[in-house]
């Protein structure tokens, strides 16, 4: 018997209008259903937004102190439920145990860190320019906020959004990815177990186009928070010009790994393989492209090919797996063609390529890929793949690193591995991207930094840090005269 599950809104769990669900299924076993979840209509994400939009006028006027109360409760039921929650993100979206812990964890960090940084955050006050005149920035919560999470995280995701949202003032109108929406029921569930008053987060699931599309659109939502791919995240910021809806827009990446002849290799190699493959290459995050200095370009593919054969692909909840399967069909279909289309354009497959373990269980399971001679030209070295597949290129100097570094039209995430200073200068100077990593991996990231991209990787203020919670406050200026 498949459990069916409702969508949040107004502190009630409702079935959608429509009559359409939406299937979800385990990545590891093809044909399985985990549950069924409403396949929402734009009336269904009226309502939420109508709950979201009433509530918001009691929610706003309560202290700082009150939703720190409201936030820590939610913080302490995910913590109760992590290892549920981590079992639920595993089965749903592939990704190893470990790995859905990490994940889980991860939330909390950050969750704790706003928690406490909303204390700290409310403006400034100053003199005036005349005597009798003092002046602060008064900073105000939005109204009713839209997120939009992608599957690849999706509850930490989520919860990086929604928290702040929710402690700045806001109320929230919540939209899980079509591949994952159990997390994102789940998260729902525990808000609601939080106590939270009704309306002020609602959980809706559905297609980009049904819910998405209509949440970005209504004029009552002040600001969307969208993390996603970049071709999703420009028809947002193309429909909200009408409404100048302010929008926060986490996208799409191609992050380079620069390994130069001086850099401890072994290091360098597993830098290339946590980021390359955890969560199967779907960190926005993952290292996608590896640009080798000449010297030891042959010795580190000899190491990072050799690991890779050793990796074991399976089921994530196996304790065995090192990577799980891709999180469903069309990426599996993607990420095999893109590997095909590599090679026809003459790259040469160094390890993977193939699909599973013999006797792993019929999933979309892609092993750890390695393609080299691949050059600026090739689809390879430009498309965001969002699988585990690593395209390698060589190098003679730093400069010609940093030209190919930068041929992409994403600037999200970088690496270099280097023991000289001046080269490690040069490359933080140089390098277009967001997160500029020097002997650490490109994934990695805390909550007190900005998360974000730049070029065609992200638009608006970053998640994380002071400007995660300023995304969701408009600044008054005032000024009294007493
Ligand atoms: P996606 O863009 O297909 O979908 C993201 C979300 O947007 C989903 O909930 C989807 O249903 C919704 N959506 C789709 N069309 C919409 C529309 N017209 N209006 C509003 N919402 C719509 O992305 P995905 O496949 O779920 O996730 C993978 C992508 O996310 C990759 O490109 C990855 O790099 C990116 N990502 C970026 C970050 C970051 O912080 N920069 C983090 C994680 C993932």
């Amino acid at each position: 018997m498949v459990e069916t599950f409702e969508n949040f809104v107004n502190g009630r769990w409702v079935p959608s209008r429509g009559a359409a669900m939406l299937e979800d299924e385990n990545p590891a076993r093809r044909g399985s259903r985990l549950g069924l979840f409403q396949s929402s209509t734009p009336e269904d994400v009226q309502d939420a937004i109508g709950a979201a939009d009433e509530a918001f006028r009691a929610w706003r006027r309560t202290t700082v102190a009150e939703r720190q109360r409201h936030v820590a409760e939610f913080l302490r039921q995910l913590e109760a439920s992590r290892d549920e929650l981590a079992r639920i993100v595993t089965l749903e979206n592939g990704k190893t145990l470990r790995e859905s812990r990490a994940e889980v964890e991860s939330a909390l960090v950050e969750g704790r860190y706003h928690l406490h940084q909303v204390s700290a955050f409310y403006g400034h006050t100053g003199p005036g320019a005349w005597r009798d005149i003092t002046t602060w920035v008064q900073y105000q919560p939005l109204g009713v906020v839209g997120v939009i999470s992608p599957w690849n995280f999706p509850m930490n995701v989520m919860c990086r959004k929604t928290l702040p949202a929710l402690l700045t003032g806001n109320t929230v109108v919540f939209k899980p990815a079509s591949f994952t929406p159990w997390s994102g029921v789940f998260m729902a569930g525990l808000v609601e177990r939080a106590g939270l008053p009704a309306g002020v987060f609602n959980c809706v699931t559905g297609s980009g186009s049904l819910v998405g599309a209509p949440l970005v659109q209504d004029p009552r939502v002040r600001a969307v928070s969208f993390t996603g791919s970049t071709e999703v995240g420009r028809t947002i910021q193309a429909q909200v010009a009408a409404t100048l809806t302010r929008t926060q827009l986490e996208l799409g990446g191609k992050n380079a790994l620069i390994v130069m002849n001086d850099a401890d290799l072994g290091e360098a190699v597993e830098a290339a393989v946590t980021a390359g493959f955890s969560n199967a290459g779907q960190w926005c995050t993952s290292t996608s492209r590896i640009l080798l200095q000449r010297g030891i370009a042959a010795s580190f593919l000899e190491a990072l090919t050799a690991r890779c054969r050793r990796m074991v692909v399976g089921d994530g909840l196996d304790a065995a797996t090192d990577m799980g399967p891709v999180a469903g069909p069309g990426q599996y279909q993607d990420v095999c063609a893109a590997i095909r289309q590599a090679q026809a354009d003459g790259a040469r497959l160094a390890a993977g390529g193939e699909a599973p373990d013999a006797g792993a269980p019929p999933g979309y399971f892609i092993r750890p890929t390695v393609l080299t001679d691949v050059s600026p030209g090739m689809a390879v070295f430009r498309e965001e793949i969002f699988g585990p597949v690593l395209a390698v290129s060589e190098f003679g100097t730093l400069e010609e690193a940093l030209d190919l570094a930068n041929n992409s039209a994403y600037g999200l995430s970088s690496s270099i591995f280097t023991n000289t200073l001046s080269a490690a200068r040069a490359y933080i100077d140089g390098i277009e991207a967001g997160l500029a990593h020097v002997n650490v991996h490109t994934g990695y990231k805390e909550p007190s930094m900005p998360f974000g991209g730049i070029k065609q990787s992200g638009a608006g203020l970053p998640e994380n840090s002071q400007t995660g919670l300023e995304f969701f406050v408009d600044r008054k200026a005032v000024y009294v005269r007493a």
